[in-house]
């Protein structure tokens, strides 16, 4: 890959973490806002409040999702960075093959070319090395 690709892809990878914190900070805040809420004490109209109190579990249970699946993206992108310092970036983990540009390009933090990504979700334990039973 040329120096001008991994810049390039560097700076994307460097706006999606960003835009993946900032997301995350925004549930922080509207969990802490839940809380403050909470522990503000106000109960009275308690039996009016129980309707939206599902919503706002509901809503928690939600954001917790996300925060946990932009956790794991944040992760991704932090390796992602990682391989791009030590000029690993781009490759396949499974075959070693170049990952198309267009991929990378949607998901640029994939270890896996478009082919080996495909086999893993026919074969889920191909990457394991006794999986190769195929
Ligand atoms: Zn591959």
């Amino acid at each position: 890959m040329e120096a001008k690709d991994i810049e390039y892809f560097k700076h994307l990878l460097i706006q999606k973490r960003k835009e993946m914190q900032n997301h995350m900070d925004a549930i922080t805040e509207s969990e802490r806002e839940t809380t403050i809420k909470d522990a503000s004490g106000d109960h009275s109209a308690f039996s009016f409040h129980m309707a939206d109190q599902g919503t706002d579990t509901m809503e928690r249970e939600k954001n917790f999702f996300y925060a946990q699946r932009d956790g794991k993206i944040l992760a991704h992108i932090e390796r992602a960075l990682d391989r791009i310092e030590r000029g690993e970036y781009g490759k396949c983990r499974a075959c070693g093959e170049q990952i198309a540009f267009a991929r990378l390009e949607a998901v640029p933090h994939a270890t896996l070319c478009i082919q080996c990504k495909s086999n893993q979700e026919k074969t889920p334990d191909m990457l394991q090395d006794q999986g190769e039973t195929v």
